[in-house]
């Protein structure tokens, strides 16, 4: 490895490894470098991948908000009836996924 090409020093004195030796190695190793030119894809546990598995939800009857899980497996446009976790009333939820995404939702009274 080269001093500066592929790593360098912080000035907490922690070795930093640079986005080219990233590209040499090929892979993510999944442990949230700084450099990280494949964007943490092997990282586990992140709190990015937690709020990409669960979406907020704004009841329309009670104006309280609850949490569900997301399933982007399921399919690109998801439609179900849910009743809220708060009164209970039945809200009308479309989940609009692009690339296993969620990019919108779309929030109705159920009738
Ligand atoms: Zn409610």
């Amino acid at each position: 490895m080269k001093y500066l090409e592929d790593y360098y020093y912080s000035p907490e004195g922690l070795t930093v490894f640079t986005e080219s030796y990233h590209l040499k190695r090929g892979y993510c190793c999944g442990s949230k470098c700084f450099h990280c030119p494949y964007d943490g894809i092997n990282v586990e546990d992140s709190s990015v991948a937690k709020e990409l598995n669960s979406f907020e939800i704004l009841c329309p009857f009670c104006f309280e908000t609850f949490a569900l899980p997301a399933n982007p497996q399921d399919g690109s446009v998801q439609n179900f009836v849910y009743d809220c976790e708060i009164c209970c009333n039945p809200i009308d939820i479309t989940l609009h996924f692009k690339a296993a995404t969620l990019v919108s939702i779309d929030i109705e009274k159920s009738n």
